[in-house]
């Protein structure tokens, strides 16, 4: 049993919305499970235990075929949560790669497994002060060092406020060799999950993302890449795009 990945959902391709690989065509594995409860989370529906029935733990050969039977031909599987680096994807991505499948994970870092060797991407996402979480220095240490050279490694930090910004700074002088990817955050009552909240405020996204632009522009910043969340303000907050 301790081979079955739990997963909450796995969806696509729809447009990657976030991050380095923004853009791209991908397939989601969205895992059950996670070891923070950020104040701001927005897929508690991977993270609370209240939502645990809906989770189905799976064989890797399961999850493979669904993403398989989704994308139709090789694609960029994106294995996110929750916390995925809590799950046994190793095999997962070794059977992928077999077929010409890619593979870039989303974490906060909190959790080094060997097989970070073998992706493509590694977005390594540690929490602000807003979330509410503790960042262990060493632990987010240990995932750059179990990714390797092979793969392609950034940091993306959510800012919400000045406190946060200030800690997306800390995070880059203590790795600088790591590109950082600032994005703005995405504001939803606490406790409730963006999905539920029927229409985003872009406006006051848009808004949020001109004043931190501005910010990094002002600070001479210049190794930054300042993203807004592409799909918040194409689909809004709908589960699944
Ligand atoms: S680490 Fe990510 S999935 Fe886990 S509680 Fe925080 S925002 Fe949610």
């Amino acid at each position: 049993m301790r081979d079955r990945i739990s997963v909450s959902e796995i969806y696509g391709p729809v447009v990657q919305g976030e991050g380095a690989v923004i853009g791209r065509p991908t397939v989601f594995v969205r895992t059950g499970g996670c070891d923070y409860r950020c104040d701001w989370c927005d897929s508690p529906y991977a993270v609370l235990p209240r939502y645990r029935d809906t989770w189905v733990r799976m064989g890797t050969e399961e999850v493979f075929a669904e993403v398989r039977r989704l994308s139709e031909k090789p694609i960029l599987v994106t294995l996110s949560g929750g916390n995925p680096a809590l799950q046994p994807l190793g095999g997962l991505m070794e059977r992928g790669r077999e077929e010409g499948y890619t593979f870039a994970v989303e974490t906060q870092g909190s959790v080094a497994k060997d097989w970070f060797g073998g992706l493509d991407n590694l977005t390594l996402s540690p929490k602000p002060p807003s979330s509410g979480m503790e960042t262990d220095w060493v632990k987010l240490g240990r995932c750059l060092e179990a990714a390797g050279e092979r793969t392609s490694k950034i940091f993306k930090v959510v800012i919400f406020d000045d406190g946060d910004y200030a800690y997306a700074r800390e995070v880059a002088a203590r790795f600088p060799e790591v590109p950082m990817y600032l994005q703005v955050g995405n504001d939803h009552p606490p406790g409730v999950a963006p999905h539920e909240v029927p229409e985003p405020d872009v406006s006051g996204l848009l808004d949020r993302y001109s004043r931190l632009a501005e910010k990094v522009i002002a600070d001479g910043w210049n190794e930054a890449t300042v993203l807004p969340q592409l799909h918040v303000l194409v689909w809004g907050n709908k589960r699944g795009v």
